[in-house]
């Protein structure tokens, strides 16, 4: 209630019938009744209630009106199981304008889907939509959860700047540039990873913040260049207890947001994720898992797949007859797209296996293959050997184009990869690629490969995964100068450019560093998820298009001359595409 309105719009039950009340919000829809009266249906953010109006002429559609009336039941036949006040109306209803209106530039209404250019040009036209109601407090919600369950775990909310320098996730950073110092940047932050670490460095002991972080990425549907994550840090802590502290958080948000607690999140090392389901976010909603296959074919004649690193399968259960010629053809050009030499079929009938390629396998090997597959006839067999990183990421994709069901299908199925490896393979001039930023602390037992067999060290590193999205990441923190300049060096960065990057980090860690460690969890995609949204603009109030514009405010925008010159900065013609 306010000095306004007495109720909301979407509250009004037969309880209140005889009550005296008003409502304000707009006008979603007049139908005349009769010559004087018409039905006028008042919507706010929480729904929409029907009021009679005597000589309603001028109420157009979105005006901003306050209804004052008296409840009552609506005659029998005439209700509405559809709206939550359906059973009532106002009635006797005064109608003050407290606004005109343009017609809307599409219905406000689910029921109606617009363009989406047109929908962000007029956000605040959309944002009156149930749907973008229902996602903005999805949201709200799961923020809050996660705020309670951080300050109940002892983690105290920090903010950090956006003014700031370089940050190690290795994305391209958005720049400011100083007015008081020309030819000098600010860099706004790709997470706040380092301040959080110097609040270690502080003595804060367990820091959080819901904060934003800008990278300046290609987008796609699952990507803006803003976005914000629940980030959190502690000192003395285990891989384990950053886990269970954010796990809590995680599984309060969910149950925030859907009324019910998912069961503890399991956890499943890199290793076994790849092995088993060839990617580092396997989606678990379903089965379908990569089959090892290498020693059935140890001493095969065929010579596809004699002297392969690796060979596995994939059953594609009862679906042999879905593939014709031509659908097989686009799995392999698939297959080959995503890196493989080739892909083998094998369909799977009542007299054996129906292939280009059965008549080069013993019957033995066609044995062996059935058997570890599980193989049942009507299934498809798809077999990839080549390297071993090659067979797990083609036949990973393939499982998932072939399996996996809409983001927003449940159930929810979460899972912590652990145990990632330091480096995902080398570059052009054979330095190993870090997998995660260079502050990754390898397991201990590991450290002595660093130098010897690099791409065999295992990082204190962790992922959270929800239905094959990537949540977010975390580690383990390298406190120490020592690990951390070898880190440096096997990662090919040298002293000096290490110095000039993050060396007020490394400054700082010669002042007593506490072994740390924390993580950051995605809040746009979590927040997506949860609301069954495909696109997280869906959860975003003011989000930016694919192209990375603001059709609502035309951003970016160019500067005025003068601005430039007090910047010190001078613009390029534009670049020919
Ligand atoms: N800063 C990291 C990221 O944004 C997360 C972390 O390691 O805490 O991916």
């Amino acid at each position: 209630m306010t000095a306004m309105y007495t109720h909301l719009c979407g509250d009004l039950r037969p309880e209140d019938a005889g009550s005296t009340v008003s409502v304000c919000g707009w006008v979603a829809r007049r139908r005349e009744h009769g010559e004087h009266l018409a039905f006028v249906d008042v919507r706010d953010h929480t729904g929409i209630v029907q009021c009679v109006v005597d000589g309603a002429a001028d109420l157009r559609s979105e005006f901003v009106v306050r209804v004052t009336g008296t409840v009552r039941a609506r005659p029998e036949g005439t209700t509405n199981p559809d709206l939550s006040t359906g059973e009532v109306e106002i009635g006797d209803c005064a109608v003050e304008i407290l606004n005109a209106a343009e017609p809307p530039p599409f219905p406000v209404t689910d029921r109606v889907d617009a363009d989406e250019n047109v929908r962000l040009t007029y956000r605040y036209v959309d944002l009156r939509r149930e749907r973008m109601q229902r996602n903005l407090r999805v949201r709200a919600a799961v923020n809050g959860a996660m705020r309670a369950a951080m300050d109940r775990q002892g983690f105290v909310e920090i903010e950090t700047p956006l003014l700031w320098v370089p940050t190690p996730e290795g994305s391209r950073e958005f720049v400011v540039p100083s007015r008081k110092m020309n030819g000098s940047f600010y860099s706004l932050p790709q997470s706040p990873q380092i301040a959080k670490q110097l609040l270690m460095v502080g003595g804060v002991g367990r820091y959080y913040q819901i904060a934003r972080c800008l990278r300046d990425e290609d987008l796609r549907a699952d990507r803006q260049w803003e976005f914000m994550q629940l980030d959190a840090e502690a000192s003395f802590t285990t891989q384990d207890e950053v886990m269970d502290f954010i796990g809590e958080a995680v599984l309060d948000a969910a149950e925030a947001a859907l009324g019910e607690r998912p069961d503890p999140i399991p956890r499943m090392t890199w290793l076994d994720a790849a092995e088993r389901y060839g990617s580092d976010k396997p989606d678990l909603r379903f089965g379908m898992e990569l089959v090892e296959l290498t020693h059935v074919f140890a001493a095969t004649e065929f010579k596809a797949f004699s002297g392969a690193g690796c060979i596995k399968g994939l059953r594609v259960e009862g679906r042999a007859d879905d593939f014709g010629r031509n659908k097989l053809d686009g799995l392999t050009d698939r297959a080959k797209s995503l890196g493989a030499k080739g892909l083998v079929w094998l369909k799977v009938t009542a007299d054996g296996l129906d292939s280009p390629v059965a008549k080069f396998l013993s019957d033995d090997e066609q044995a062996k293959l059935r058997a570890a597959l599980e193989a049942e006839p009507g299934d498809l067999l798809l077999l990839v050997a080549d390297d071993r990183h090659v067979v797990r990421s083609v036949l990973g994709t393939l499982r998932t184009d072939l399996g996996r069901p809409p983001v927003s299908e449940g159930p929810y199925r979460y899972v912590w990869i652990t145990e990632f490896p330091m480096f995902e393979g080398t570059d052009e001039a054979g330095n190993p690629l870090p997998a995660h930023h260079p502050f990754t602390m390898p397991f201990p037992e590991d450290l002595d490969l660093l130098e010897s067999d690099p791409l065999r060290v295992r990082s204190q590193a962790y992922d959270l995964v929800l239905n094959g999205w990537e949540l977010g990441s975390g580690s383990i923190r390298i406190h120490r100068a020592d690990i951390q300049s070898r880190v440096f060096k096997a990662m090919g960065i040298s002293d000096e450019d290490a110095e000039a990057k993050f060396g007020f980090l490394l400054g700082a860690f010669r002042y007593g560093a506490p072994p740390h460690g924390g993580f950051a969890v995605g809040m746009d995609r979590f927040v997506a998820i949860l609301a069954g949204e495909d696109n997280i603009r869906e959860v975003i109030a003011f989000p930016k298009t694919q192209s990375g514009l603001d059709p609502m405010t035309s951003a970016p925008t160019p500067i005025a001359a003068g601005h430039l010159d007090e910047l010190g900065i001078r613009v390029l013609p534009p670049k020919k595409d």
